[in-house]
């Protein structure tokens, strides 16, 4: 029998693998597709890869800083193929960590099975349909990830104009003309990646901004910075013929955007079905699997960590959701109860467009919407000599720090510009320990640095 089974090789699966393999549990890891999951095989990773080959490549042509270079080109299909060696790399790399934690793996589908006090997992071989074999096992752990949505929009089904995020992964040549459906993270990403490499891009978005939980003063900045890319913002889209998307805006204005490749990219649902959720009874609903700050479901020995709960669908909240399970499932086999526990207050979001962007915590327009008195204080990057040395002149940079009116703890810090995503780890932790604005402003930073300008805001409220 089974310490634990694992459903699913993502971040949160292979994580928990690692560290369970870790203190000693025996440990079964089923993975239908690649072990990495979405964030190794069709999300993070590509897409960061590809990004940064698109930006080495607008660098080259910008000619800046004295440095010059000749008749610069970019070739895609090397591109791909560099990015097909970091993710078969890394994939690599985890296969080796499975083996270094003896977690056996399997490469399948996992089916959860509950009968009164038993619990086991139904393992069916790609290609071998039919009842399968089922692994006993004391703790299962549901870490099924998630799949893109695609809307009920008249004339998706068969269109093969339209592509989805892990398709466009893969394209064997730029579009002259994409449009972009949604403009969240991914669509964001994507539409930067493209416009760098020379599409005209078009993204069509129904809410009024880009990137929910940016700042609603760095979003426009961030849109007009986006090479090549257009928006229509408060527009809903009604159909697509080909590459014909069809839309109306808020004033019910009809409007038409023709392209020659369309990109859903309208957001993720957990994947329920294929494990077998409801079935074994699982408490489920729209977003994902119910779970407690432990990761417990309804079901006593069966936790669910990752995109699956649909808490928060991102690969580093799943590595963590992961570690608070894994404690718990521990604790429990122990006859005991974790004292580890998920929070969500201070997790990190980035984007790894140019420019790029990144944020943790409330933004000042969360914290009015929930009636938080706040004091904010910004600063523009030009106050920071790394910038200026880097950048060419007017180029996007800005922090913005929400705090506490009263306490003067700080609540949130959203950065749009250079580093974002590398710096965001420390704004998250001043925030996780609830460091007040005079703490701050004794932090010594690196300099010279863009960090600085954390500090810089701070200065100024
Ligand atoms: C284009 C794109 C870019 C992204 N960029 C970022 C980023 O920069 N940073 C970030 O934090 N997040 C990013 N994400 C989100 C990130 O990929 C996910 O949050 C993360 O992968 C979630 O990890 P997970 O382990 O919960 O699920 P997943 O990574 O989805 O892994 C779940 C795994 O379970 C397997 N599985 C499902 N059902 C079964 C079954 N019944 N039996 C066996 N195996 C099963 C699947 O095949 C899959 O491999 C991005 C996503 C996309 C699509």
């Amino acid at each position: 029998m089974y310490d634990v089974i694992i459903i699913g090789g993502g971040p949160a699966g292979y994580l928990a693998a690692e560290r369970l393999g870790h203190r000693g549990k025996k440990v079964l890891l089923i993975e239908k597709q690649h072990l990495g999951g979405t964030c190794l095989n069709a999300g993070c990773i590509p897409t960061k890869t590809l990004l940064n080959s698109a930006k080495q490549y607008l660098h080259a042509q910008d000619g800046q800083f004295g440095v010059h270079a000749e008749k610069v080109s970019f070739n895609l299909s090397e591109m791909m193929a560099w990015k097909e060696k970091v993710v078969g790399n890394l994939r690599g790399g985890l296969a080796s960590q499975m083996k270094r934690f003896k977690v056996e793996t399997l490469s399948g589908t996992g089916i959860v099975e509950v009968q009164g006090s038993f619990r086991g997992v139904r393992f069916v071989k790609e290609g071998e349909p039919g009842s399968g074999v089922l692994y006993e096992t004391k703790a299962i752990l549901a870490a099924a990830g998630s799949v893109p949505v695609l809307p009920p929009i008249p004339g998706t089904e068969g269109n093969s104009k339209l592509i989805d995020s892990t398709g466009i992964l893969s394209v064997s040549g730029i579009p002259a003309k994409l449009c972009i459906i949604g403009g969240g993270v991914i669509g964001a990403e994507f539409a930067s990646l493209f416009g760098m490499l020379g599409s005209e891009v078009s993204v069509v978005e129904m809410m009024d901004e880009i990137i929910p939980p940016m700042d609603k003063d760095h979003a426009p900045l961030m849109r007009k910075a986006l090479r090549n890319t257009g928006f229509h913002l408060g527009c809903r889209v009604t159909r697509i013929e080909g590459g014909n998307v069809f839309f109306t805006d808020k004033d019910g204005t009809a409007g038409t955007l023709a392209a020659d490749m369309v990109l859903m990219a309208v957001g993720r649902r957990a994947e329920i079905a294929s494990w077998g959720a409801k079935e074994a009874g699982i408490d489920v609903t729209g977003k994902g699997v119910t779970v407690d700050n432990r990761m417990r479901t309804n079901i006593s020995g069966i936790w669910a960590a990752g995109d699956v709960n649909g808490r928060s669908m991102l690969a580093h909240s799943a590595y963590r959701m992961a570690e608070v399970a894994v404690n718990d499932i521990c604790a429990w086999l122990e006859g005991a109860d974790s004292k580890d526990f998920m929070r969500y207050n201070a997790v990190p979001w980035a984007v790894y467009s140019n420019p790029e962007a990144a944020g943790a915590g409330i933004t000042e327009q969360e914290a009015l919407s929930r009636g938080i008195a706040i004091r904010t204080a910004s600063a523009p990057m030009y106050m920071s000599g790394r910038f200026l040395a880097e950048n060419i002149p007017g180029a996007p940079g800005t922090v913005k720090v929400i705090a506490d009116e009263r306490s003067g703890v700080l609540l949130g810090v959203h950065i749009l510009g250079p580093y974002a995503p590398e710096m965001i780890w420390g704004a998250a932790a001043l925030i996780e320990n609830e460091m007040r604005i005079d703490d701050v402003k004794e932090l010594v930073f690196p300099h010279p640095s863009v960090c600085e300008i954390i500090r810089e805001a701070v200065w100024n409220f």
